[in-house]
């Protein structure tokens, strides 16, 4: 992948200029990916003589073929208001920061991202400039795309093969088939009435799982967090974003979370239930109540996989739920490096030591340890993040990474970061993880909560 350099200055002053020039002119800009944009009615469109350009925090790359690949199916394209897109002219070979439609004057222009499926690690962010007084941009990742030959191509890497998630395999009428057979089942279960919720109006795949009767079954249970995550999905308190979902308005009892964890392990071969969903607060903080329910189903069946998503915050709480037979935990990370990631988490009542003995604590219990990485391009990939990465897993040898996009504003994030810690000049997405995998052989990567039959291999 070639990559540009922009240096902070030239930033500046393209601010009313609208006009960049690359230290490095593109060779072969026929294989670049062409530009796509908007206009005000959220009509997207390829823009014909622009390529598309992808960007890491003061990097940017035009997009080619060879980088990307074809937008992965259930994909969503957004437009993004109060930006302007950033395009490779391919006529002059400089870059540009369109401030309206080269051909029809007057009519502004905006950038598209995409939204892209679960298993795609976004390696580039859609290049944008943002506008004075522009709005932080809503809880999503922003992944650069482009238009080759017919068809829509996205700047992802593929971490996880499993359809766990796929849109083709959750058929609305098949979840609704399922919601009434759960309703006669467990009629009085708020739980259930809670996922339904999620399944049909918010469109979580997890909660449709549960319907469908396949994989991995969510178990939102915390009203409360001890964290402030700047992209907190279910709480955003004076930011100026909403957030994307209802934290849960209730406590499920540990008979609740029973009967729905139950149903899902006794009719679903090698099952997955979680605790730690994006409607809720940390699971760490239901303690009180998922502790006697873990205890209940393993009394009942040792099959399924009981698995915690957590911040990892309260590491004596997860040594008792891992006494009443949890099996595994994805700990939520967005950086291994202490100040970057309380600049992220802004913990309350704990501190980046106490996730760390939280990890330490399951590998001595035996447990499978996954940490939740949350990526952002020009972040993750600058040398400073992986080079503590390995640092980190020399110490600490989890069994798995889950290469997740970060859904947040990442003009914000980069600066949010760089006060706190700045890492250097990006290396690729696609290097880290190449480096990391060469390091680490036996580290897996992936997307989604294995079963424990597939702890192993
Ligand atoms: S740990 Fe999870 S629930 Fe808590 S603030 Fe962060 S994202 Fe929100």
């Amino acid at each position: 992948m070639s990559i540009y350099e922009l240096s902070q200055d030239t930033f500046r002053t393209i601010e009313g200029e609208g006009n960049w020039i690359l230290k490095k002119t593109p060779k072969g800009t026929k294989s670049l990916l062409t530009a796509l944009v908007a206009n005000r009615s959220g009509e997207i469109f390829e823009l014909d003589g622009y390529a598309a350009v992808g960007m890491a925090d003061q990097r940017v790359q035009p997009l080619s073929v060879a980088d990307t690949r074809n937008l992965p199916y259930g994909s969503e394209l957004m437009f993004l208001p109060d930006r302007r897109p950033i395009v490779l002219n391919r006529r002059t070979g400089k870059l540009e920061v369109l401030q309206e439609n080269p051909y029809a004057p007057g009519q502004p222009l905006f950038p598209v991202a995409a939204f892209n499926s679960p298993g795609y690690v976004v390696a580039a962010i859609s290049g944008f400039h943002e506008n004075n007084r522009a709005e932080p941009l809503p809880l999503f990742s922003y992944g650069a795309v482009g238009w080759h030959r017919g068809k829509f191509r996205s700047a992802v890497i593929r971490v996880d093969a499993e359809r766990r998630q796929d849109l083709r395999l959750m058929k609305h009428e098949d979840v609704v088939a399922g919601i009434e057979r759960m309703r006669r089942r467990m009629p009085q279960n708020r739980l259930r009435a809670h996922l339904e919720k999620c399944a049909l109006e918010y469109g979580c795949p997890a909660a449709k799982n549960f319907f469908l009767g396949r994989c991995e079954a969510p178990l939102p249970t915390a009203r409360q967090c001890n964290a402030r995550c700047l992209g907190c999905l279910s709480l955003q308190q004076h930011s100026g974003i909403s957030n994307s979902q209802q934290r849960i308005a209730f406590t499920p009892t540990a008979g609740e979370i029973v009967e729905v964890a139950l149903a899902h392990i006794k009719r679903v071969k090698h099952s997955v239930v979680s605790f730690g969903q994006g409607c809720e607060g940390d699971p760490l903080l239901a303690f009180r109540v998922i502790k006697p329910a873990i205890a209940q189903i393993r009394r009942q069946t040792g099959r399924g996989t009981i698995n915690m998503n957590t911040n990892g915050s309260l590491p004596d709480r997860l040594g008792l739920l891992f006494n009443a037979g949890l099996d595994s935990i994805r700990i939520s990370i967005n950086s291994v490096r202490k100040k970057c990631y309380e600049a992220y988490f802004r913990p309350r009542d704990y501190g980046f030591s106490d996730v760390l003995k939280s990890i330490d604590l399951a590998l001595a219990r035996g447990k499978f340890v996954a940490l939740n990485y949350l990526n952002m391009p020009g972040f993750t990939d600058s040398p400073a993040e992986v080079a503590a990465l390995g640092r980190f897993l020399e110490k600490f040898p989890i069994h798995m990474i889950q290469w997740r996009n970060l859904n947040f504003d990442p003009l914000r994030y980069w600066q949010a970061m760089n006060r706190v810690d700045a890492g250097g000049r990006p290396v690729g997405m696609q290097t880290v993880l190449e480096q990391i995998r060469k390091q680490f052989p036996r580290l897996k990567y992936g997307y989604f909560n294995p079963p424990k039959e597939r702890f192993a291999n």
